[in-house]
């Protein structure tokens, strides 16, 4: 990972490649470096789809190396979902592959004049772009399987479905998993449009030949795996819940804790939680022929992933997450697994954040579009938004857009994004999160959840106010150093609670790049990106009144525990303060 790779798109002649040192940014992964190439090199006032933004594709500091957990891949660029600096990450074989061929990042720039379509293939004789017209408006799995019958299995595939290619808001960046499906993807903030405007359909990435990146003290780097491997076996949420439920496991725990948004955010309960929940999704997936148990890439040791089939035993989409079977089935009154599993199919497909389409779909229906829990109504929206409808091109750009069009007072979002599943008013620290991210609504960014709810970490009470501003701050900066590495987040669970894993994580990244790593380092890291990302929206027009929920959570209290959030104004203005 020694080099950058720049894709000029908008190159008089056509789109022209160069390569250089990492510079600048030497030691630096994942989100660390997505979010200080935009800090630096991006205009904050610049449109997202235009050709001064850039899309940058980092793979983690020890993605590509043996070590466990470590394929995450970031996707950096200007939201033209939130307006703000974006980083999205996801798993899938795409980071250690890209880090085998030896880029720290790949950043497309600039925006082609014409119509055409473009394919890029990146191996270890460097990277051609190629005009294909024959892959336009295709959805991800044929788009996919197509690019197989040329390229083969033993590539790695990133994609856009027709949403990206039609530049609607909620598209995603999908990334095959190590059977070759497009299933997991970079979600939240539109990134999928970014590439469509740069008019990139899909980037091949080969490692033939490449080998493993070697650590600088191999025998410290295997030890230290060894040691953090343990760590991850032995935490019950590790080792346990997320390798036999997924992380559907929490419908119940957040039902029970009345934090379950229910009917776009009316209530804190789903009655038809147990029919959704990770243990009855498990048996289902068991009993047709799929499995609870998969990993979205190889080196995976805690596989909180799966494969649904249908009835008769035929694939439908991987296990769906906790947030999808949630957005898609509890927030719009949809209590059956099936149709959510269709749903997070047809997202996948068309490449679509989950999280933003489900929350789009309870507010179309608070709006009157259809009945809350008409499950054949939801499809019947989601398939507008595959064909490119006038309808489907607005349910296609969000909650926030979608709310707008159709006149619904109380939308869901923070800075343009959907708010994830759970409630910021029983659960005051997650709410906290939500307002002050640099990325918009989102719970992976500081996940108080584990704190609150889950009781890793410490314990903070979630109904009250008192601690929820040191307790997000303490897991945004984290997430941020976490998000860099190359690490899959659900480490947190565990490094949280044993400090023997944190210190094998530590040692891990001392071992590899032959330095000492110390928790201040990680926490200094945090800091690092945070502050980047903080100045680029500043400078993009972003005050603290940004930095707030919904006026509804303030005023309209939800069952079972009638509490709003209550977090005051000026402690959520203190966050970044250290
Ligand atoms: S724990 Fe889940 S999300 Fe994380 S790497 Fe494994 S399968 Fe992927």
């Amino acid at each position: 990972m020694d080099r950058i790779a720049r894709i000029d798109m908008g190159a008089a002649g056509g789109p022209k490649v160069t390569f250089e040192e990492v510079g600048e940014y030497a030691g630096l992964g994942g989100r660390a470096l997505t979010s200080l190439v935009i800090a630096t090199e991006v205009h904050p006032l610049c449109h997202p789809l235009g050709a001064e933004n850039k899309l940058i594709f980092a793979p983690g500091m020890l993605s590509g190396t043996t070590g466990s957990m470590t394929g995450r891949l970031s996707v950096g660029c200007k939201s033209p979902l939130t307006g703000t600096i974006k980083e999205s990450n996801a798993g899938g074989q795409a980071a250690q592959v890209l880090a085998r061929i030896g880029y720290a990042a790949v950043i497309l720039e600039g925006k082609p004049a014409g119509d055409d379509l473009y394919k890029i293939i990146i191996n270890k004789d460097g990277i051609t772009v190629e005009v294909d017209n024959s892959l336009q408006l295709m959805d991800n799995y044929p788009l996919v399987e197509k690019l197989r019958k040329e390229y083969g299995d033993k590539v790695a595939y990133i994609t856009i479905g027709s949403a990206g290619e039609r530049q609607l808001l909620a598209a995603s960046i999908a990334c095959t998993d190590p059977e070759l499906r497009p299933t997991r993807h970079c979600g939240r903030g539109g990134v999928g449009a970014v590439m469509g405007a740069k008019r990139v359909k899909a980037i091949i990435l080969d490692d033939a030949g490449m080998k493993m990146r070697p650590a600088k003290e191999p025998e410290k780097f295997r030890d230290a795996n060894r040691k953090f491997v343990e760590g991850l076996r032995k935490h019950p949420v590790t080792g346990e819940g997320l390798p036999a439920y997924g992380t559907n496991v929490l419908t119940n725990v957040l039902n029970e804790a009345g934090g379950y948004p229910t009917r776009n955010f009316k209530g804190g309960v789903f009655e038809g939680s147990a029919k959704l929940s990770g243990e009855a999704q498990a048996e289902l997936e068991v009993k047709r022929g799929g499995t609870a148990t998969h990993g979205c890439h190889r080196g995976c040791v805690i596989q909180c992933s799966g494969i649904f089939n249908d009835k008769d035993g035929n694939y439908v989409t991987k296990q769906p997450e906790y947030e999808t079977v949630w957005s898609h089935g509890g927030h719009c009154g949809i209590d059956d697994l099936d149709t959510v599993a269709k749903l997070d199919y047809m997202d996948d497909n068309f490449g679509l954040d989950t999280i933003e389409m489900g929350v789009t779909i309870g507010v179309a229906m608070d709006a009157g579009l259809a009945e809350f829990g008409d499950r054949e109504a939801a499809i019947r929206l989601m398939e507008e938004v595959g064909k490119g409808t006038p309808l489907g091109r607005v349910l296609g750009c969000g909650a926030e857009i979608t709310g707008k069009v159709f006149g619904v007072e109380k939308v869901p979002v923070v800075k343009g994004q959907a708010l994830p599943a759970y409630d910021p008013r029983p659960i005051q620290g997650i709410g906290v999160t939500y307002a002050t991210t640099t990325q918009g609504a989102d719970h992976t960014a500081g996940y108080a959840i584990a704190t609150n709810i889950l009781k890793v970490g410490g314990d903070v009470d979630p109904l009250k106010t008192e601690g929820q501003v040191e307790l997000s701050r303490n897991l945004q900066i984290a997430t941020a150093a976490i998000d860099s590495t190359g690490m899959c987040l659900f480490i947190a669970f565990a490094i949280m609670d044993q400090p023997e894993t944190f210190q094998a994580l530590l040692d891990m990244l001392g071992a590899f790049y032959g330095i000492t790593m110390t928790g201040d380092d990680v926490v200094a890291l945090g800091k690092k990106v945070l502050s980047a990302e903080r100045d680029f929206n500043k400078r993009a027009g972003f005050t603290k009144e940004h930095d707030r929920l919904p006026r509804f959570f303030y005023t309209d209290p939800i069952a079972p525990h009638n509490q709003t959030f209550s977090v005051p104004d000026e402690e959520l203005d203190q966050l970044f303060n250290w």
